[in-house]
């Protein structure tokens, strides 16, 4: 079921109709307050409420013209302008600014965003995609590090070059967002049992989290996996860590009730806002996370 789902979510044809059908957008309203970012605006300030921070994406991936590249950023630029309350971050596809048709335009834009974090006192943080991009990515984070220090990327645990990849940021004190991955990789270059994932994850925060106590490194655990987290805070602990310098980081509308329970355990939680039309592909990959979301999508096309 994961496999297909992935499947569909890279396929033109239904990328091009499900969005059209009303129960598919009934059904997206679970993971996503609104298409638009005066929606996403309102949650992150309910969850400010709650002693829960943000991180907004606008969603998109692999545009195929630089102009739209260009709107992305300029979206973002205004978001970071008006977001300055609920102190919010911000997180990125490379092939939303571009990498597919340009590189060194989407390194621009990549420059222009950090920038305009900078001056907003937030944070850029860079999503990982499938592995076609994963070298593209670490260069351009690299790069970017080298010239701004609010700005991170997402590595993913399911992939057997991710210690490596840390071990190579590490002395530039990166800032890591580590998640388990959410795309179809064969088993050459990334584990397949889920097992060996979360071992793989937790060896990883093992390893980072004194780096963290040190100051080296700034690293987000993004999961929704609570007993991980739990796993991990005992390696923080063991480094001497607070809650408070903990950070946790799950997905708008997924186990809410831990977002809240790790908040008010004294935990530094954030929720990512998605929001935007362009939902097909990144809603495919969250049915993929949980088949049993399925019965969700089938309740809404039954009226159920
Ligand atoms: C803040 C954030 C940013 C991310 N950025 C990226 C990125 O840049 N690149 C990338 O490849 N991936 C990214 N991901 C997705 C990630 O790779 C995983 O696919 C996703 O988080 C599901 O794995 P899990 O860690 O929650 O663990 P799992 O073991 O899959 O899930 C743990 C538990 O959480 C619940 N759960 C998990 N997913 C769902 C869901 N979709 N619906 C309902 N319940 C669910 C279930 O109860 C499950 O038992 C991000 C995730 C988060 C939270």
């Amino acid at each position: 079921m994961r496999k297909l789902l992935l499947w569909c979510a890279q396929n033109k044809w239904l990328a091009s109709h499900v969005p059209r059908w009303s129960f598919a957008r009934r059904a997206v309203r679970r993971f996503l307050p609104g298409e638009g970012f005066d929606a996403a605006l309102k949650a992150a300030v309910d969850l400010r409420a709650q002693g829960i921070g943000a991180l907004f994406t606008l969603l998109g991936e692999n545009v195929t013209e630089l102009e739209d590249a260009g709107q992305v950023v300029e979206h973002y630029e205004e978001v970071l302008a008006a977001s300055g309350g609920v102190h919010a971050e911000i997180s990125v596809k490379p092939t939303q600014l571009g990498l597919d048709i340009d590189p060194a335009a989407a390194y621009a834009n990549l420059q222009r965003l950090a920038g305009a974090a900078g001056k907003a006192k937030s944070f850029l943080w860079i999503d990982m995609e499938g592995s076609a991009y994963t070298d593209r990515t670490l260069d351009l984070y690299s790069r970017l590090k080298s010239e701004h220090s609010h700005v991170g990327i997402a590595l993913q645990a399911y992939l057997h070059r991710t210690v490596g990849d840390v071990a190579k940021l590490l002395p530039s004190k990166p800032a890591i967002r580590l998640v388990k991955g959410a795309y179809a990789e064969p088993p050459q270059i990334a584990f397949p049992a889920k097992r060996d994932v979360d071992a793989n994850y937790l060896a990883l925060c093992a390893f980072l989290l004194p780096e963290v106590k040190r100051h080296h490194a700034r690293l987000v655990l993004a999961t929704h996996d609570t007993d991980l987290i739990a796993k991990a805070w005992r390696f923080a602990q063991a480094a001497g860590m607070e809650r408070s310098q903990m950070e946790v980081a799950m997905l708008y509308g997924i186990r809410a009730d831990e977002q809240r329970r790790l908040a008010r355990e004294g935990f530094d939680v954030r929720v990512l806002i998605a929001y935007g039309d362009a939902w097909y592909a990144w809603y495919l990959r969250r049915l993929a996370e949980r088949p049993a979301n399925m019965l969700f999508v089938a309740r809404q096309l039954f009226g159920a």
